[in-house]
């Protein structure tokens, strides 16, 4: 019977003796056997009484049989919910108590706090073995259970890093579209090689990463964590990289990293969060290539690209992607804005989610009627159709009633000497409402001249955008998906001006 994912990801190749995962110990796992042990975790959560829509919660590490889990829930209709690693066991209460999850899946370490929540729970470890994977073993067949593209396949809770996460549902075409996109505009095939080093609890590792390579047969090269040796190990047997920004500043960092070293490889991706200019300009310096940047989130999986043929700009995300619409609006009354005009990203397209699991103000709120979800991005296009990411929403700066944009303020900085990164935040001001606040990371050994600095904003920036202040950190707070969290800035810098 018909599991349009399923069928596409992985029943195709329920007979394929190709490598499919190589680990970094040098062993492989072929799509036959993942395929198989698949099966088994989809038999196993059978066995335990989930049935199709029911929700299964997973909070585990990254491995092979955490991903054929994932695999195991598509194959017998049950929503998976994957879950941040670092989540506390309070944190997880709620993402259970929100969705219904009916079974929790988690390292052993972890199973008996866990266990408090009241709702059964099973164990895969790191290392792949556990309770659950022991249930799954020696079965390798499963009746696939029949879905239509409109099912719903995961929930993907949000960062939460504007109050509540919220569980934004993936049907089972948002996944396949999109990932079918991908391969046509990255022209993915059986022969790639895909260096993975993202977590598989986020879209970026877990929807775009392995959809891809699923889709096309192609290998991973699948590593627990980023890890700069590993991955330097690894490059001359790949032909592609997907990583957030840190990873490439971190690959920069490392002379070993070479232009020979990169010689195998055909494409290096960035999303998640912004890459620097500078770092796209010192990569291509380094290796000769051109690292491709795109835009994404967890509602709408990937929106725009730059153009695998054609120039990669710095600085921007490229253009829609083909079956995606995408218009800028102002923030206030959603009227379309002309181009070149800053305001909110909106999105439309079959990559778009079907809304927030039991929160329908919130969904109406950002999914419009006719399709456009409101990304909550403020960006551009520019004259020749390529989309600028200016911030979020809630970052934007509005001092004294005039609107400021915090990346204008971070280029600006980010090319003064000595600095590596900067974030501008508002800190809440007496006489202007609020006040742009210039977070500055330095250049190992650097000492930082914040006259010079300041002196260099007078002569680029209206005088209502400058910082009231620039302090000095070592390091920039990000998550795991290496976003700055500007909002434990805000926090850390509340008191500044009152
Ligand atoms: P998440 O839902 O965790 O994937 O976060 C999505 C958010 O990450 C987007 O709404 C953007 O704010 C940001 N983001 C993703 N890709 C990029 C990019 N290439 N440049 C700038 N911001 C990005």
């Amino acid at each position: 019977m018909a599991n349009p994912l399923y069928d596409a990801l992985f029943g195709r190749h329920a007979q394929n003796p190709d490598t499919f995962l190589i680990l970094p110990d040098g062993r492989e796992i072929s799509y036959q056997s993942f395929v198989a042990q698949a099966a088994g975790y989809a038999q196993a959560i059978t066995d335990l009484g989930l049935k199709p829509g029911d929700r299964l919660a997973i909070q585990v590490e990254k491995s092979a049989q955490a991903l054929a889990l994932i695999a195991g829930c598509i194959q017998a209709g049950i929503v998976f919910l994957p879950l941040n690693t670092g989540y506390t066991v309070e944190e997880l209460r709620y993402f259970v108590e929100n969705s219904g999850a009916r079974l929790v899946v988690c390292d052993a370490a972890k199973a008996q706090d866990i266990a408090q929540i009241g709702v059964p729970v099973e164990t895969i470890n790191a290392d792949g073995d556990g309770s659950l994977s022991q249930k799954a073993a020696g079965i390798t067949q499963f009746a696939t259970v029949a879905r239509s593209g409109d099912d719903l396949a995961a929930f993907l809770y949000t960062s939460g890093t504007t109050g509540r996460s919220k569980g934004a549902m993936l049907s089972q075409d948002n996944l396949l579209s999109n990932a079918r996109t991908l391969v046509t505009e990255w022209r993915f095939t059986r022969s790639d090689v895909l260096l993975h080093a993202l977590p598989i609890f986020h879209t970026h590792g877990l929807f775009v990463a392995t959809n891809v390579m699923m889709l096309v047969g192609g290998k991973m090269i699948f590593m627990p964590k980023f890890d700069k040796d590993q991955m330097l190990e690894w490059m001359p047997k790949a032909t592609s990289l997907m990583g957030v920004p840190t990873f490439y500043t971190r690959l920069l960092s490392d002379p070993c990293f070479t232009k020979d070293l990169a010689q195998h490889m055909r494409l290096f991706v960035s999303g998640s969060a912004p890459l620097l200019a500078e770092t796209h300009v010192q990569f291509e310096q380094r290796t000769g290539h051109r690292i491709l940047e795109r835009y994404g989130m967890t509602e709408t999986n990937m929106n725009t690209s730059n153009p695998y043929d054609g120039a990669r700009r710095a600085g921007t995300v490229g253009f829609p992607l083909p079956d995606v619409e995408l218009k800028v609006t102002d923030p206030e009354t959603g009227e379309t804005l002309p181009a070149g005009d800053i305001g909110v990203i909106e999105v439309r397209g079959p990559n778009v989610f079907q809304g927030y699991w039991q929160m329908p103000e919130k969904t109406a709120a950002e999914l419009r009627s006719d399709g456009f979800f409101i990304t909550g991005d403020l960006g551009k296009v520019d004259e020749d159709g390529y989309v600028h990411i200016l911030g979020r929403n809630k970052d934007l700066i509005i001092s004294g009633g005039f609107n400021i944009y915090p990346k204008e303020i971070e280029q600006i900085l980010d090319d003064q000497p000595g600095v590596l990164e900067s974030a501008v935040i508002a800190a809440p001001h007496p006489d202007f409402g609020e006040s742009p606040v210039g977070v500055l990371v330095p250049m190992p050994d650097q000492t930082l001249s914040l006259d010079a600095i300041s002196d260099a904003i007078a002569v680029s920036l209206a005088k209502f955008k400058h910082p009231k202040k620039l302090v000095v950190l070592d390091a920039l707070p990000r998550n795991t998906m290496g976003k700055v969290q500007k909002n434990v800035l805000r926090e850390m810098f509340k008191d500044l001006f009152v």
